[in-house]
């Protein structure tokens, strides 16, 4: 299953993916975006495409 991977040295806490994610994957959780709902992220990349600071990869396993 895919999952979003955040840097969160990098992260500056925008919400700009959590608004992204169609599935409510992501959360701000002391202004990092923090996974919260693993199991529902269906791999789409809109969080890291979205992001601008490049901190989220999507990791395929
Ligand atoms: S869009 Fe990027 S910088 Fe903004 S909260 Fe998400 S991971 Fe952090
Ligand atoms: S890849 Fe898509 S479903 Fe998964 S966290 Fe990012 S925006 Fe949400």
């Amino acid at each position: 299953m895919p999952k979003p991977i955040i840097d969160t040295d990098e992260c500056t806490g925008c919400g700009i993916c959590v608004d992204a994610c169609p599935n409510d994957v992501l959360e701000l959780i002391d202004d990092v975006s923090t996974v919260v709902n693993e199991e529902a992220c269906t791999g789409c990349g809109a969080c890291a495409e979205e992001c601008p600071m490049e901190a989220i990869k999507i990791e395929e396993n």
